[in-house]
């Protein structure tokens, strides 16, 4: 980072500049964004009018849906916007699925300027394909485009372009149950120049991703452990938004525990050992309460934790449970709250039987129950259901399911297609 631009950063602090577009998003989060210059300018924004379509004249082998592993094959096509500081946004094209063409000298590939988000298309038996709380996708994305200063951009626009793009790869979609169209839109700095700043051409692209269940076995519990000697994120840092910056350190943490026999990390914050996230998941506990009644918890989001859009259905979903609007299949009065948790905790509310269940979520795995964490030389053993779930996640899976793929009418469905 030069030095200019680091003045530039401490010198506009007292009156931070939002763009419309990430200032709503980051009121419910409570992240402070600084925009970048680009987008302040008069340029011209996404254009669904624009869009040229280049079709694919040999059509892929479509692999039959059982055989699928998550995020190795690709449909047909995929969608291009280009982004350049004298233009802005430019031509929309969807066209073959492919290799991009990057010069060596791409800012991405040396700065790591990448964002990405995480979404699924689910096509019904009737052949009805519909997506789940995109707009929050398109919001997310915005804010972690202004975190790196890559261009943002006009989120209707962009998932305008995206439904043209399922609704071409349509027939990718599998129908299987637990099965989706995982859908993943990228943002990458394309300057040709090696120097750290904000660049002056970018490239945002779609690509499409039949998917089965994440976990081949179902929903297996799967085992944690409690890292301390890594960071995934820390204070002031942006474990809040979705950079390509933040996976690659986690990748070697993940590997070691592996080797230890456990799943994935649970990363613990501090001296006090809070819990933060999970791999790559948000995370829940539920604990008894002395009066009986249970507690759903999940650390708040205080800009170490990514606002997953699960996190945020799973949190609706036990909040209009505990004013009256049950779950089916819960009945225990449930309180919820966004509150930090030390291990410590979850320690001790194992020993007295008080920890009721432990679960991580996410868009690629939706609930993913924990049955074991490793922490500091033993393991904490975690109450599971006969199917796996617990008594709070499985009734919250099946509702959200059941949201997703439309079979329970909801408005955080979006109907993309009827047949
Ligand atoms: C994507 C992601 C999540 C989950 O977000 P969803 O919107 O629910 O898919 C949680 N944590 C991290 C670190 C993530 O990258």
């Amino acid at each position: 980072m030069s030095l200019s631009f680091l003045r530039l950063l401490r010198s506009s602090r007292p009156s931070v500049l939002y763009s419309p577009r990430v200032r709503d998003y980051t009121r419910t989060s409570g992240i402070r964004l600084l925009n970048n210059d680009a987008s302040q300018a008069q340029l011209a924004d996404i254009d669904v009018s624009k869009l040229e379509v280049i079709h694919r004249k040999d059509k892929k082998p479509q692999p039959a849906s059982a055989g699928l592993k998550f995020g190795h094959t690709f449909s047909d096509h995929m969608l291009t916007i280009p982004w350049s500081v004298e233009s802005g946004w430019g031509t929309p094209q969807i066209r073959p699925y492919g290799p991009l063409e990057l010069e060596p000298s791409a800012t991405v590939l040396h700065y790591a300027q990448t964002i990405f988000e995480g979404m699924k298309a689910y096509k019904d038996e009737q052949g009805r394909v519909t997506l789940f709380r995109p707009d929050m996708n398109m919001r997310r994305m915005n804010t972690s485009a202004a975190r790196i200063a890559l261009p943002t951009f006009d989120g209707n626009a962009l998932l305008e372009l995206i439904k043209k793009l399922v609704h071409l790869d349509k027939e990718w979609i599998p129908t299987l149950p637990g099965y989706s169209m995982y859908i993943r839109p990228t943002m990458i700095a394309t300057q040709k120049a090696i120097g750290v700043g904000p660049p002056n051409e970018a490239l945002l692209f779609v690509i499409l991703c039949p998917v089965g269940p994440y976990y081949a076995g179902g929903f297996k519990p799967v085992s944690l452990y409690g890292t301390t000697d890594y960071v995934r994120a820390a204070p002031g840092g942006t474990g809040a938004f979705k950079l390509g910056v933040n996976y690659a350190p986690g990748i070697l943490p993940q590997k070691l525990v592996g080797e230890k026999g456990y799943a994935q990390n649970l990363w613990l914050h501090g001296p006090e050992h809070y819990l933060t996230e999970v791999g790559t998941m948000n995370l829940f506990v539920v604990f008894e309460q002395d009066n009986g009644d249970w507690e759903l918890v999940t650390p708040p989001l205080d800009g170490m934790i990514l606002p997953g859009v699960t996190r945020d259905s799973v949190l609706t979903l036990a909040r209009e449970h505990s004013q009256g609007k049950k779950l089916d299949g819960l009945d225990r009065k449930i309180t919820v709250t966004e509150r930090s948790v030390k291990m410590s905790e979850v320690k001790e509310a194992a020993e007295k039987n008080k920890l009721i269940e432990l679960f991580g979520s996410g868009t690629a795995a939706i609930i993913s129950p924990v049955d074991r964490i490793g922490y500091m030389g033993e393991d904490v053993h975690i109450p599971t259901g006969p199917d796996g779930m617990g008594p709070v996640s499985g009734p919250v899976l099946r509702e959200l399911v059941g949201r997703q793929t439309g079979t329970i009418p909801s408005d955080w469905s979006v109907v993309i297609d009827e047949p």
